[in-house]
């Protein structure tokens, strides 16, 4: 793994973390308590994560593979736009292992100042920026069920001292009541809406400075808009092709990806207007998240020889309504389990 992307994630989670403490300390000083996080990505292939309290010290470990998988599949997706490119510049056929080695520059002019790029340098930088997108979307989720409470819900349900909430769908949920099976969909609801919110306060901090936070040539402000949709849709896509989650049903932990990730997209477009920027500006930002996530489904399903259609996967399924209903009727039921325990405001507590 890349020495310099785990170091840039492990200072991305420890941002979040000592951001998240300031926020507890203004909004809700009495359930502050001196924490810690423990974060540790751990070296293992396997696709998972968790996340758990004991006593004052949080902990979130993911493993090396989750960070690996979109890492790889980001460059994978960036080569194959590099030939494209190239092929045409070239203007003569050659196989993908012979363009593997290539790459082009080329000069943009931005604010009429001409700037020389090297593709080969220009992807790597935007492989990395996808791969933050998907790793502090994963470990904001897991601080969700933290700081939320979660964690100490489910330790104090089942009488032990820590509980530990794993990352991704597993498929040995059997042993759970429907009953619980509820619970934990409606949190992963929860923790989904928390990261989303966060991450979009993310992407608007990296708009509003981003000639220092960016630095992507050949990549416009707004267009920061386009990449995260684009990294979070794949990072659903990569779940749904993996898991094959595509089934409602009532033992189920988490909704299928497919679900998840309308649910994201929907709380992102809600939170646009909510922010203290132009009109314009809203309504472009919009237009680039749905572009991304479109056009991530795109590129996913030519490499995948996949055929991925969210709208149509959703649109003709009664079930989806029907679950997202029962989760966001289940959230207030939720939420007066959870006031003892989370730390941070919950979602509509009023
Ligand atoms: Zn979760």
């Amino acid at each position: 793994m890349d020495k310099l992307l785990e170091t840039d994630i492990i200072n991305h989670v420890k941002s979040i973390y000592d951001y998240m403490q300031v926020y507890i300390k203004n909004y809700k000083p009495e359930k502050w308590y001196k924490s810690q996080l423990e974060f540790k990505i751990k070296k293992d292939k396997e696709i998972n994560g968790k996340a758990w309290c004991d006593n004052d010290i949080d902990h979130i470990e993911i493993n090396s593979g989750v960070i690996d998988l979109y890492y790889d599949y980001f460059s994978k997706i960036l080569e194959q736009d590099k030939n494209t490119i190239l092929k045409i510049l070239i203007n003569k056929e050659l196989e993908d292992d012979e363009l593997k080695e290539m790459s082009y520059e080329g000069i943009i002019y931005k604010k009429g100042i001409p700037i020389i790029y090297d593709s080969k340098l220009v992807d790597d930088s935007k492989a990395k920026l996808l791969e933050i997108f998907v790793s502090r979307f994963i470990v904001t989720h897991e601080i969700g069920h933290i700081l939320n409470g979660h964690c100490k819900l489910l330790a104090s349900k089942s009488q032990k001292e820590t509980h530990f909430i794993p990352m991704y769908y597993t498929a040995n949920s059997g042993s759970m009541s429907s009953q619980e099976a509820l619970d934990r969909r409606t949190m992963e609801m929860d923790a989904d809406a928390f990261a989303t919110t966060q991450s979009m306060l993310h992407v608007l901090y990296l708009y509003s400075d981003f000639d220092r936070q960016v630095k992507i040539k050949m990549m416009e402000p707004k267009d920061i808009f386009y990449w995260w949709a684009f990294a979070i849709r794949s990072h659903f896509l990569v779940c749904q092709d993996r898991f094959v989650d595509n089934r409602f049903h009532k033992k189920m932990t988490h909704l299928p990806s497919n679900a998840r990730w309308i649910m994201i997209l929907t709380t992102a477009l809600d939170l646009l207007p909510q922010y203290n920027i132009t009109d314009q500006e809203k309504k472009c930002f919009r237009e680039k998240i749905i572009q991304g996530a479109t056009e991530a489904e795109i590129k996913f399903n030519n490499i995948k020889f996949t055929k991925y259609d969210v709208f149509n996967e959703i649109a003709e399924n009664k079930d989806f309504e029907t679950y997202r209903s029962e989760v966001n009727y289940h959230w207030e039921r939720m939420k007066s389990l959870l006031l003892e325990y989370s730390r941070l405001p919950l979602f509509n507590e009023s």
